[in-house]
């Protein structure tokens, strides 16, 4: 059987497409975003231009079916739209494709009833709306979901919540939460006991307790506090104790976007790295002369490499409905780490200067952290 590894020509013209759009409009915004970082009236009205024009450019929602107004592109296209995109900072988030939205669509289109899909999933896929997942708690780890803590007990035809959360991506500003809670007390499985719900924010009973302050700043990474949050039986996404069946399938494209995203960030540090050693003169040649930057650049490439074949490897097994569960983690472990080693030796050959804030290199290596 032979395997074919070229994009169809439609793909082709549409990575050249988002890669013109992301250098003409969307880095024109972020300039304007980055020269006024304070003002968020500023960072509103360029969101809403990049969203604008990614709309009129046929670049909304590329993971999206078209009856949602999406472009209905499946993964291993998303794969090649996703790394050019994030070659910007803000081009995922110009297409409305950006973390934790993007998954928690993709749940919705699965999970959710056709009343909850034109409540949430509409709005959300409209741009309307931002949405967050909660899941993780401070107290249990969150490695392993069946130790979840806040629990859903039934009380008529509602529910009512109480627990404790934090590093719920996108809380502040959100319109809702896929809240993940345990409501089954004697599950024939561990994995049966969580169920998830829709929950509007704000509500009475969820509190944003704070922002947690990370290594790379504040980034709406959101401490939760639920007490006695009341929800009627319709807002049960999915069936009752198919809370951690949801959060796996919501997690497998949702690890594999991430590491699109890591390949396009990846790019940029190499490009920085190899433009850096054919200028930087030392010792009687230029840096890109020497074996031991040589061997960065090369370990560099190869890891590169590696991580588009196994992304588009698990790409495809998610879209042929085939076990993609072992490759996306693979990936994911894969990617993450060497995006890690590649921007850390991009931020060596940058000597001092790459230490420094003065390059995008400082703040993608905390971020990649
Ligand atoms: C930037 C950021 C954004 C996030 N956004 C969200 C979000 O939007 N919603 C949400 O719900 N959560 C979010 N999280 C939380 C994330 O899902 C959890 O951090 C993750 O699931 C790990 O849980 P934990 O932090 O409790 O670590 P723990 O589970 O305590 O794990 C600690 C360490 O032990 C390791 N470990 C665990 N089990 C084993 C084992 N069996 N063998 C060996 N090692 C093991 C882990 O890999 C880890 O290195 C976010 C986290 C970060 C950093």
């Amino acid at each position: 059987m032979a395997i074919d590894f070229s994009f169809p020509e439609e793909t082709q013209h549409l990575i050249v497409k988002v890669r013109e759009f992301c250098t003409n409009v969307v880095k024109g915004c972020e300039a304007k975003i980055d020269a006024d970082p304070d003002n968020r009236d500023t960072l509103i009205s360029e969101i809403i231009t990049m969203r604008k024009a990614a709309k009129e450019a046929g670049l909304w929602l590329p993971h999206m079916p078209e009856e949602f107004g999406g472009m209905g592109l499946g993964h291993v296209e998303m794969a090649a739209v996703s790394a050019e995109a994030a070659k910007t900072r803000f081009g995922p988030f110009a297409l409305n494709a950006q973390a934790p939205d993007e998954g928690n669509m993709h749940t919705l289109l699965h999970w959710a009833t056709p009343e909850q899909k034109e409540k949430y999933l509409k709005p959300l896929c409209d741009g309307r709306s931002r949405s967050c997942f909660a899941m993780t708690e401070p107290e249990v780890a969150g490695s392993d979901p069946t130790l979840i803590q806040t629990k859903a007990v039934r009380d008529g035809d509602d529910w009512v919540i109480n627990g404790h959360k934090w590093f719920i991506s996108g809380a502040r500003g959100a319109k809702f939460a896929i809240l993940i809670a345990r409501t089954e007390d004697d599950p024939e499985i561990p994995q049966a006991g969580n169920s998830a719900f829709l929950i509007d924010i704000p509500s009475e009973g969820w509190e944003i307790v704070r922002d947690v302050h990370t290594m790379s700043g504040s980034h709406n990474h959101c401490e939760i506090r639920i007490t006695d949050l009341r929800v009627p039986n319709s807002t049960m996404l999915g069936g009752p104790g198919q809370g951690h069946l949801l959060g796996q399938a919501r997690l497998g494209p949702a690890r594999l976007a991430h590491c699109m995203r890591w390949i396009g960030q990846s790019e940029i540090a190499l490009n920085m790295m190899i433009k850096r050693a054919m200028e930087r003169y030392s010792h009687g040649s230029y840096l890109a002369e020497k074996q031991g930057i040589q061997w960065m650049i090369a370990d560099s490439t190869m890891e590169l490499y590696q991580c588009k074949l196994m992304v588009l490897h698990a790409a495809y097994k998610i879209d042929k409905g085939l076990d993609f569960k072992s490759e996306v983690s693979m990936a994911k472990h894969f990617v993450a780490n060497s995006l890690n080693r590649i921007i850390d030796r991009a931020v060596q050959v940058h000597g001092a200067l790459g230490y420094s804030t003065d390059t995008p290199l400082a703040n993608m290596l905390t971020q990649a952290r």
